[in-house]
């Protein structure tokens, strides 16, 4: 996977924090995982900023399935995506 938005100064940190983005937006973690996330997003700014795209883009995507939205702005949405997977 790339990560786009990184490879200026990657650091393992962000790489793993990047990683896990996803899945703390989702609650999916474990706590202590969690934390670390948070911790790590409130001392780095950007993976702060990653991670309100992310919670911006999340959100988008919930109101154009709400609204019914056509497939290509899914498609759209997706394309904006750093180095993540489309499922
Ligand atoms: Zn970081």
């Amino acid at each position: 996977m790339v990560e786009q938005m990184h490879t200026h100064h990657e650091v393992d940190e962000c790489v793993a924090a990047l990683h896990q983005v996803h899945a703390f937006l989702h609650n999916e973690l474990l706590e202590a995982d969690a934390d670390a996330i948070r911790h790590h997003l409130h001392a780095c700014e950007r993976c702060m900023e990653q991670y309100e795209i992310e919670t911006a883009i999340e959100e988008m995507i919930r109101r154009a399935a709400v609204a019914k939205a056509p497939s290509s702005l899914h498609l759209k949405i997706r394309s904006m995506r750093i180095g993540r997977e489309v499922s």
